[in-house]
């Protein structure tokens, strides 16, 4: 591991991922992280089938840059960034009950294109060291709706409706889920998505996402 940490260094010298300013033992300077770390459970995000999701940080600044890095430009190394931010979230203790963690899933055709769900880089081995078990696809997505920022909030959900199943053989049912995201913006996702889990049999469903631009 020591070894492991000492590797990682060399190829991922400690400095702000954000300013460039060296650091000791962290990716990102205190200047940069209080721009835009701010967990809270969001306003509003409590619905009939998803109770609340919590978040970690607002989408702006240095955070908003590496998830577009992570998402737009290939960068999956930017991974290394988020741990620490995670050990950082306040109320772990509150996510206990829930077993299993389910990220929204991408469409085949853009997973095939990325390469990877950022979701799944973002918090997969961390709640995996949480002792959840992480199923990366649990929910399928049977097409893109990247139209949605065009649309009013209504046809939001329109446009979403039937957008995901959950996979042949997942069991949900009695299940209190953990529904992880990398971006809340509207909630139109989650909320279709979490529709999906408790039409499954899942007893409740708790969002989590790394950023919101909501309040
Ligand atoms: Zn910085």
């Amino acid at each position: 591991m020591k070894f492991w940490t000492f590797f990682l260094d060399l190829i991922y010298p400690k400095v702000c991922v954000n300013c460039g300013k060296e650091l000791n033992d962290t990716y990102w300077c205190q200047s940069c992280l209080k721009k835009f770390w701010n967990p809270r459970m969001i306003q509003m995000s409590q619905t009939k089938d998803l109770s609340g999701c919590y978040t970690l940080c607002n989408y702006v600044e240095g955070i908003r840059k590496v998830i577009i890095q992570l998402k737009y430009n290939g960068r999956s190394d930017r991974r290394y960034v988020f741990p620490e931010l995670l050990s950082d979230f306040p109320w772990w203790n509150r996510l206990e009950s829930c077993s299993i963690a389910i990220p929204i899933p991408l469409a085949k055709k853009r997973f095939q294109q990325r390469g990877y769900n950022q979701t799944d880089l973002i918090f997969q081995e961390w709640l995996e060291k949480m002792g959840k078990k992480y199923i990366s696809d649990g929910l399928v997505r049977t097409r893109n709706t990247e139209t949605q920022s065009l649309l009013s909030k209504d046809e939001r959900y329109e446009n979403m409706r039937g957008v995901f199943h959950v996979n042949h053989g997942i069991k949900i049912e009695g299940k209190s889920v953990l529904l992880i995201d990398d971006v809340y913006t509207t909630g139109a996702t989650m909320n279709v998505a979490a529709h999906e889990l408790k039409r499954n049999g899942a007893t409740t469903v708790v969002g989590l996402s790394l950023a919101s631009g909501a309040s």
